[in-house]
């Protein structure tokens, strides 16, 4: 079969075997996957002491083909099936402090979901979510992309920030971000959406959004329409993001980082006698649980999600696609939905 390997950040596209699924592992033969914004960082090099070489995918839909010895209980041969939790969490062990908290990202026994640029790909079939035919192929995203962004919503009601507050959304046009805007508003936020740019600005007014602000503006339209948000989720890649994210804030409120800027942008720089006087909460959200997928497949279903798809192609597409992406030729995603070329 066809998969897409990095090798020493050279993309290839390689003949290899199909993989035997194993105990309690489902065979999924892929018909779409996502480009993820982290593909292009893993490519490039971004994260210092992230190796360059290997397998790359990690949001794919697909049908299941063949099952490892236990997976029975969990999928069928034929059900078509979504793979989310992104680069974290494609097998957790369940019983540790971690898994039973809900949290089994930092669980110790936790392998990711990675691979599936390629025809077929095997994965613990627990992981596994059912589609419903009304979602289709190039929701593909939805698996890392919107599962991220899901998470991340969904911690504001853990740190009781209450629906009908307003949330800023800092990078509301971005991959990752076009799904929090329609996830917050879901959930009955007010959504503040910033972004940069006339164009990008307008696609977060078409997505709902009560405001869509310029980055540049944003703090005095903050301050003069609401006098500071409850929370700011920061999907940025930049780390001028991150700092306006805190800078939007209203005292005692939620800072949500969900990016992940490359080491080259930096640190965040946070003065002591600044967070005596705003008293912020800071936490980080990375993808999202398996129960956290089903809930927005359920989303997507009744139509209150949707992925912003702006390039299809072929696993041969791949490298070029990489090219677009790093030079922000188009706002949404980008979605291989041929894999067998
Ligand atoms: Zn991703
Ligand atoms: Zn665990």
């Amino acid at each position: 079969m066809k998969a897409a390997r990095l090798e020493d950040g050279t993309l290839h596209i390689r003949d290899v075997p199909v993989p035997v699924p194993g105990d309690e592992e489902a065979l999924i033969r892929i018909s779409a996957s996502g480009v993820c914004h982290s593909d292009l960082h893993l490519a490039r090099g971004d994260w210092r002491g992230v190796p360059r070489s290997g397998t790359i995918g990690h949001e794919a839909i697909g049908v299941v083909e063949a099952l490892g010895p236990g997976a029975e209980h969990f999928v069928h041969e034929g059900d078509r099936v979504i793979l989310g939790l992104g680069g974290a969490g494609g097998y957790w062990c369940g019983a540790c402090e971690y898994c039973l908290r809900g949290q089994p990202r930092h669980c110790k026994e936790t392998k990711g979901i990675i691979g599936t640029f390629a025809e077929c790909f095997a994965v613990w079939a627990p992981s596994l979510v059912q589609l419903p035919d009304t979602i289709g192929d190039q929701e593909a995203p939805l698996a890392c992309g919107g599962l991220t962004a899901y998470g991340a919503v969904k911690k504001l009601l853990a740190h009781h920030v209450l629906p009908g507050r307003p949330v800023a959304i800092i990078g509301a046009a971005g991959g990752l971000g076009h799904y929090a805007v329609q996830i917050a508003l879901a959930f009955g936020y007010e959504v503040i959406g910033v972004d940069v740019g006339a164009e990008r600005l307008e696609f977060v007014r078409s997505l709902g959004a009560h405001l869509a602000v310029d980055a540049d503006e944003a703090i005095d339209v903050v301050q003069r329409e609401v006098g500071g948000v409850d929370a700011s989720l920061v999907f940025s890649a930049k780390m001028a993001g991150f700092g306006l994210g805190l800078k939007l804030l209203r005292r005692a409120g939620l800072f949500v980082a969900v990016g992940l800027p490359a080491t080259s942008e930096g640190n965040l720089e946070l003065n002591p006698f600044e967070l005596f006087m705003l008293d912020p909460t800071i936490i980080y959200s990375a993808v999202g649980t398996v129960q956290d997928m089903r809930e927005l497949v359920d989303l997507a279903a009744a139509g209150r999600v949707k992925s912003h798809v702006s390039r299809v192609g072929a696993l041969s597409d791949l490298a070029v696609i990489f090219e677009e992406l790093e030079a922000g030729k188009y706002t949404g995603r980008a979605v291989i939905t041929d894999l067998t070329r």
